[in-house]
């Protein structure tokens, strides 16, 4: 499994999925987790995949700074409210990659990235749900399942895996 650690080191969540406190005081319902760290942390990607997105966000401006990856196993990563991207759309990420910094941008009121994770895109699950689901690490279904690397490192992966599953 992977958890929060693996994306943020050090954060703790601040409001998790659909946080009841959260949707009484703003109205809406959380879709993400929020990992509260300082700006300058380190973000990155649990997953292997393709960056689909990496920017500011221009929807709305709330997101601020963030970046999506389009994980190997069909789901969609997303961090928002960074200081820096690290990553351009169209790029392949592996599990511990890093995607930017943490920071404080858009809507964001303290310090924190949010975590959002939508399997399959457009439905938003629980991001650490969905973490503890992964293998080792970060390393898990979408590589062991891939066929973006050769066989040799496959079986090290996989190996890696089974040891820390
Ligand atoms: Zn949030």
């Amino acid at each position: 499994m992977a958890t929060i650690a693996d994306v943020v080191p050090g954060s703790s969540v601040r409001h998790g999925f659909r946080d009841p406190a959260y949707r009484a005081a703003l109205g809406v319902e959380h879709l993400g987790a929020d990992l509260a760290a300082p700006i300058g942390t380190p973000v990155r990607s649990p997953v292997s995949g393709r960056v689909s997105f990496a920017g500011q966000d221009d929807a709305s401006g709330e997101g601020g700074l963030g970046a999506k990856v389009q994980a190997d196993d069909g789901a969609s990563v997303g961090v928002w409210h960074l200081s820096r991207v690290d990553v351009a759309a169209g790029q392949r990420v592996a599990p511990g990659q890093q995607l930017g910094l943490a920071g404080q941008s858009g809507g964001a009121v303290y310090p924190h990235t949010h975590l959002q994770v939508e399997q399959p895109p457009g439905t938003p699950v629980d991001p650490l749900g969905y973490l503890a689901g992964l293998g080792g690490g970060g390393i898990g279904g979408p590589i062991v399942g891939g066929s973006i690397v050769g066989g040799a490192v496959v079986a090290l992966l996989v190996a890696a895996a089974l040891l820390e599953d």
